[in-house]
């Protein structure tokens, strides 16, 4: 459903078996987050507190929203998710606002996981020239750390933050209480993308032909999204050729159509 500001979906349908790769960060967050929130009593017994929040970093398209949700998926936890470009903007004023009914619906949907795409847009480290905008932007992650720190520690409120630019973030985000595991999600080496693919034609119908290691060495530099964007292209090279199968050539043009497309995408001006 739809609530103002986020979006909330009761129990999302995504688990570890539609990750390619990423198994040191999949044990990173399960131990994170999962732990605490179906074990806590292992926490209370060693008497230590678990982490209230997690920040994953890296490039696009590798896999962070995926994750998160595989996490709410398997702790049967609601997923609200919100991304912080659409928090602050709305009218002044509204963004506090936002992340404060936020954790008030987190609270009442728990267990629940709050997911910050984008945290950069509200968590950016202050310069000195202020603007109206920039005060906007000021009150809100105010209010996200009053939340962070306000909540009890329950555990049945984790907050996952997710960022492509975790160079910029202010340090008062990475304080302990706040998001103290930071999570690195690369972009996919050749072992990665091999599993990504994987995933991706799980459900399709491949011919023998297809050396799937060769399509992970071709694909070099690109994201999960990317692997998932190929696999459809040559599912539809396939149909248009008629194959009753996905042959290795059904690939190799889609390879080649995305390499003309990804050549075009950097030479555009940003
Ligand atoms: P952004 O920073 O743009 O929000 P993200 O890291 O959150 O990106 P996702 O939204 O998780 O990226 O990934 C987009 C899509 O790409 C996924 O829905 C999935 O189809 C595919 N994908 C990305 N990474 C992986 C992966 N590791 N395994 C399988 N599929 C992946």
């Amino acid at each position: 459903s739809q609530v103002y500001g986020m979006e909330v979906v009761e129990l999302p349908g995504e688990t570890y078996e539609d990750i390619g790769g990423l198994e040191k960060q999949i044990t990173e967050i399960r131990e994170a987050v999962e732990l605490p929130m179906t074990r806590p009593e292992l926490f209370a017994n060693i008497g230590i507190t678990p982490p209230k929040g997690v920040l994953l970093y890296g490039p696009p398209g590798t896999g962070k929203t995926l994750l998160a949700k595989a996490v709410a998926h398997e702790t049967h936890a609601a997923f609200l998710h919100t991304v912080g470009s659409e928090l602050v903007q709305k009218y002044i004023g509204e963004g506090a606002r936002l992340v404060r009914e936020l954790f008030d619906l987190a609270r009442e949907k728990a267990p629940s996981i709050v997911f910050i795409d984008e945290i950069d847009a509200i968590g950016a480290s202050r310069t000195e020239a202020m603007t109206s905008g920039d005060r906007e932007v000021q009150r809100t992650l105010m209010q996200l750390l009053a939340a962070m720190d306000g909540f009890e520690q329950r555990g049945d409120v984790k907050i996952i933050g997710a960022t492509n630019r975790i160079d910029i973030l202010d340090a008062a985000l990475l304080r302990p209480g706040r998001f103290d595991r930071i999570i690195e999600i690369p972009l996919p080496d050749t072992e990665g993308r091999f599993a990504i693919l994987q995933v991706h034609t799980r459900g399709m119908n491949i011919d023998t032909s297809v050396d799937m290691m060769e399509v992970a060495r071709l694909t070099e530099g690109r994201n999960g999204a990317d692997l998932n964007a190929i696999c459809m292209e040559a599912g539809m090279f396939a149909i248009r050729q008629e194959h009753t199968k996905v042959c290795q050539n059904d690939f190799i043009m889609a390879l080649s159509k995305f390499r003309y497309d990804f050549e075009r995408e950097s030479r555009l001006p940003t």
